[in-house]
């Protein structure tokens, strides 16, 4: 993957090909993103960048022995780790992101914009959620310990930080802080709040922005509402709101009724980031920012009047909201006290 390659962000790609120029390679990066946005294809343009013996105009040569490894993401010295759980696909019991690399590989190449249920479906282990054990932390560690194939940076890239538990990141936190010689940790996180502190604080960061749909077109970057969810999340959203909004609690109660219906969990934490961005757009809308909300012409109508109607504190007040539940529902809190509660609250700070 060359930065040529990648629509958008032209300000961060300056910013790594000058790290990397300039020699001040910062041992831990973490790049942030929502889905979708390419943060990944960054991160594998900047390690080939690194690696490369040809680089010119600020770009990898793409044909020099390090980038052609790097291309087919088969670099002896580049690491990837990813949420990972017990799959059909896999006869290891308690599997690695090692024990699906080619999985992994093939995903990443045919679409390095996939998001995280698009992993889980790869690897067979839809209706679960991934998660970052302390076993990949060993295998790190022990990696690490071994002197490099090629003359270039060793580099591990973690897809997800925030899967990791807090016995997986402890144990990768010294070295995250003073790695061996030429090596660099690069995270990618979806959701920077929940990645734990420790870990978080020792990284440079930087924000990859969303892609503007002509630049999304360049790429195989589906949009949200190209998903196929969509259509379902936005039906649930609808009867959520449009109950809060007539002030009937069992209309209300219904749609926390559909949301545990959606089947499975994976499902039902998407519903939490779709309503998320939702909320958000209802902020933009009050704001008088519904061209930066980027609104389907369908559902203008339907945020304009609930961005009237909606109180002045309710966005502030809901995402946490919304937030906390996605957390509840991965430590398997039972989704209808989960869901009714959510719908609650929004019936009340409404
Ligand atoms: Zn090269």
């Amino acid at each position: 993957m060359r930065f040529a390659d990648i629509p958008g962000n032209e300000e961060l790609k300056k910013t790594l090909v000058s790290m990397a120029d300039s020699g001040r390679i910062p041992h831990a990066l973490m790049l942030y993103e929502n889905e979708g946005c390419g943060a990944l294809a960054l991160a594998l343009a900047y390690v080939q960048y690194i690696n490369c013996t040809g680089r010119k105009d600020g770009d990898s040569c793409g044909e020099c022995p390090s980038c052609r490894v790097m291309s087919r993401l088969v670099h002896p010295d580049t690491y990837f780790i990813f949420p990972v759980n017990a799959s059909r696909k896999t006869d290891v019991r308690k599997p690695l992101s090692e024990s699906f690399l080619d999985i992994w590989r093939e995903l990443v190449l045919s679409n390095p914009y996939f998001i995280e249920s698009d992993l889980y479906n790869a690897l067979g282990i839809e209706g679960k959620s991934g998660v970052i054990a302390i076993a990949e932390a060993k295998y790190i560690l022990e990696k690490l310990s071994l002197s490099p194939v090629g003359d270039g940076y060793k580099s591990v890239l973690l897809w997800l930080p925030e899967k990791m538990n807090q016995e997986t990141a402890n144990k990768l936190l010294k070295v995250v802080e003073e790695p061996p010689d030429k090596t660099q940790f690069i995270f990618i996180t979806h959701n920077p709040d929940r990645v734990l502190q420790t870990v978080f604080s020792r990284c440079q960061n930087y924000r990859v922005m969303p892609l503007t749909k002509e630049e999304r077109a360049k790429t195989a970057s589906v949009s949200p509402e190209e998903r196929e969810e969509y259509a379902e999340f936005m039906a649930v959203f609808r009867k959520l709101m449009e109950g809060v909004m007539a002030r009937d609690l069992q209309t209300v109660l219904d749609s926390a009724d559909m949301m545990s219906a959606l089947d499975s969990k994976e499902k039902q934490k998407g519903f939490c980031i779709f309503a998320a961005e939702a909320v958000r757009k209802i902020f933009l809308c009050r704001h008088g920012l519904s061209e930066t909300a980027d609104i389907p012409d369908s559902e203008k109508p339907f945020y304009d009047e609930v961005s009237k109607k909606a109180g002045k504190a309710f966005c502030a007040r809901i995402i946490p909201v919304i937030d906390r539940s996605a957390m509840l529902l991965d430590r398997n809190v039972n989704q209808k006290m989960v869901f009714c509660d959510l719908a609650g609250q929004m019936f009340l700070n409404f």
